[in-house]
């Protein structure tokens, strides 16, 4: 006999709009399984413990914290806690071994060194330096791979104290070793920021070689087939009834995001990635102009994974003139559609 669904409880992050990011703890009384862990702030981590107290989860009884990814919000609360309770950290497999292998400030210099490539001018990739929280917890990363966290992947299962055992897919795209754990019995997945209800999970691009959009689709299309009408658990916001309805919706999104930047590619041929995602119809009053700086870096991502995936299709070239890359169709825009349909069949 397991209980019900794990216990929500929001930790406090100072992220954007978002606000909180969601840590579910799985408890019989004696043992406690946490998924995710807030951020390595004061802050976030008392509002985590007030509201484990809050659900009459003892603190002390934490054992382990399972992360479904790198992101700042999600991971680096583990180092404080751990420490503080003696827990074990286990982490997504292709997160942890980036976080070993890169770190985070070679991770970002990458990300702005591909920015720069990508077109945006000077005064902009300053502004985002400026403002990238990747920079200003540097240290928090390097607290996280002192405790020596242990690698999950695909196959894996964990036993969550009260609720029986959970399956670990990997699903990756928002990062590239995320997962997400399903509990096949329960009808109940715990999404990470893969499928999220409110906002479409950020997809960028870190190296010019992958297709994290590509992983992605292919990860929604996985949680629509395999946990169609499970509970789904999000990093962020309310739990969702249904949630491959979630999925597909999101999938329409990058179907419709590719389309649109196919037209501006029709209309603006050579373009590079920054004179793209100035046209793009980012859903900020302003558009591209009242993004603040993190947005830029965002929607500079977004618009990057979007025209690599185009590329992977045969819809789109990439040219590399005078030290900058430049995209222009490779097909007629008839041709494009289609290729992007027949690709959103085989994910979807
Ligand atoms: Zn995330």
């Amino acid at each position: 006999m397991f209980g019900g669904m794990p216990f929500r409880v929001e930790a406090w992050i100072p992220i954007g709009d978002l606000g909180s990011v969601n840590v579910y703890a799985f408890t019989d009384g004696a043992s406690t399984v946490l998924v995710d862990s807030g951020m390595f702030s004061g802050k976030s981590v008392y509002t985590l413990l007030k509201g484990l107290r809050r659900v009459g989860v003892d603190p002390r009884s934490v054992e382990r914290i399972v992360v479904t990814h790198y992101h700042v919000d999600h991971l680096t609360g583990a180092a404080i806690l751990c420490e503080a309770l003696g827990a074990e950290l286990m982490l997504a497999r292709g997160d942890l071994e980036l976080l070993l292998r890169v770190g985070v400030e070679e991770y970002f210099r990458r990300a702005l060194e591909l920015l720069a490539l990508a077109g945006t001018p000077r005064e902009v990739l300053e502004e985002i330096k400026r403002y990238s929280p990747a920079v200003r917890v540097a240290e928090a990363y390097g607290a996280v791979a002192e405790l020596g966290p242990k690698p999950l992947g695909e196959g894996d299962i964990i036993e969550m104290p009260g609720h029986g055992d959970y399956l670990v897919l990997e699903t990756p795209g928002h990062t590239p070793g995320h997962i997400v754990l399903v509990s096949h019995g329960k009808r109940e997945v715990l999404l990470g920021d893969t499928v999220l209800p409110d906002i479409t999970p950020h997809v960028s691009l870190h190296s010019i070689d992958s297709d994290p959009l590509g992983n992605y689709m292919s990860s929604l299309s996985r949680i629509a087939t395999e946990t169609a009408g499970y509970l789904g658990l999000p990093g962020h916001g309310n739990p969702m009834k249904d949630v491959a309805a979630r999925a597909r919706q999101l999938t329409r999104h990058h179907v419709e995001r590719l389309e649109e930047i196919v037209y501006i590619l029709s209309r603006l041929a050579g373009a590079t990635a920054f004179e793209v995602a100035q046209r793009v119809g980012w859903s900020v009053a302003g558009g591209w102009r009242g993004l603040p700086p993190l947005g830029k870096y965002l929607a500079l991502g977004e618009t990057l994974s979007h025209l690599r995936r185009l590329e992977v299709l045969g819809v789109v070239e990439r040219l590399e003139v005078e030290g900058k890359l430049r995209w222009r169709l490779a097909v007629n825009p008839l041709d494009a559609a289609s290729l992007i349909k027949e690709s959103f069949r085989e994910s979807g």
